[in-house]
């Protein structure tokens, strides 16, 4: 993924076999999370499809590392995910973003701010007090707060997940039912947990154009939304005729290149001052 003209590097170019790999990544995310500047934060803006205001903005974690360049988080989150650092690296991209978040509340912008979760968050049962505690130490409001949430991560030990996510909706903060459409089970995730928005998954933004079963996607997430009173936001819009064929499908929002890339926290903070 390209942000702003930065190419982002995969970890594992250069590796033989998976495991040295993990091993090799814990022991240097351990000491990334450790050196205070390596782990850092973008934000991209999504956008109201038909006025074309800023309507939030989705943070997304970049590991600045000392040799490898801008890692993509794309390229060490899954092999975190068999590891115990998950937590700590959640931990620290909630206090970057919510950190960032209340200096913005300072200057009067309240757009809510989005942050990923991963499988292995989401069977955490110390998280929802953990982002409680965070809530209440950087004064921030738990509605202003969105949790993005993958129906892949939903489907695995149901009873602890939903337990978890039942103590985040308590908490009052939004979920958004992220990448939409991809996994095995999207219906049945949509009918097991109440969520404020979902996400069309970029995959079928891409092949919108040129598959009528792709479009008839987007066209029934979009209605699901609608029926079901929740925002339908589409990940991915890079061109003009995506953004028009969204438009008519009737999509509430969109998040992409076309209209924002990833950005730093100062130029994600100008955009959504414009909110009005
Ligand atoms: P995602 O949740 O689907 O996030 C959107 C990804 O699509 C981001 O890649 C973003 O830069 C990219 N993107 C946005 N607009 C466009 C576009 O128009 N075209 C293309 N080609 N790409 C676009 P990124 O930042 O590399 O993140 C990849 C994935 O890593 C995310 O996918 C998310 O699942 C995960 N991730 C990112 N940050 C975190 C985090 O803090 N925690 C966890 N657990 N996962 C994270
Ligand atoms: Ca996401
Ligand atoms: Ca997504
Ligand atoms: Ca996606």
């Amino acid at each position: 993924a390209k942000a702003r003209g930065v190419e982002l590097v995969e970890f594992d170019a250069e590796r033989d076999t998976a495991s040295v790999d993990r091993l090799a990544l814990a022991s240097e995310m351990q000491a990334a999370l450790a050196a205070d500047d390596q782990i850092v934060i973008q934000l991209q803006p999504s956008v109201d499809l038909v006025g074309g205001a800023p309507l939030g903005a989705e943070v997304l974690v970049r590991w600045k590392h000392p040799r490898r360049g801008l890692l993509s988080p794309a390229s060490f989150i899954p092999d975190l995910e068999h590891t115990d650092l998950i937590a700590p690296l959640t931990r620290r991209v909630f206090e970057l973003a919510l950190g960032t978040y209340r200096t913005w509340l300072d200057d009067g912008i309240d757009a809510p701010v989005a942050v990923n979760l991963s499988a292995r968050s989401l069977l955490d049962r110390e998280l929802p007090e953990e982002v409680g505690r965070l809530l209440a130490e950087f004064d921030v409001p738990p509605d202003r707060l969105v949790l993005e949430i993958t129906e892949t991560a939903m489907m695995s030990e149901l009873e602890i997940v939903d337990e978890v996510l039942t103590a985040l909706r308590e908490l009052g903060v939004r979920l958004s039912l992220d990448d939409f459409g991809t996994g095995f089970s999207s219906l049945q995730s949509v009918a097991r947990v109440t969520v404020d928005e979902i996400k069309i998954d970029r995959q079928f933004v891409i092949a919108m154009g040129s598959s009528r079963q792709a479009e008839a996607v987007v066209r029934m997430t979009v209605g699901l939304a609608q029926t079901l009173g929740l925002r339908a936001i589409a990940e991915g819009v890079e061109t003009a005729q995506q953004r028009a064929e969204l438009v008519k499908l009737g999509c509430h929002g969109a998040q992409g290149f076309y209209f924002y890339p990833p950005l730093d926290p100062d130029d994600a903070k100008t955009v959504l001052a414009a909110r009005g």
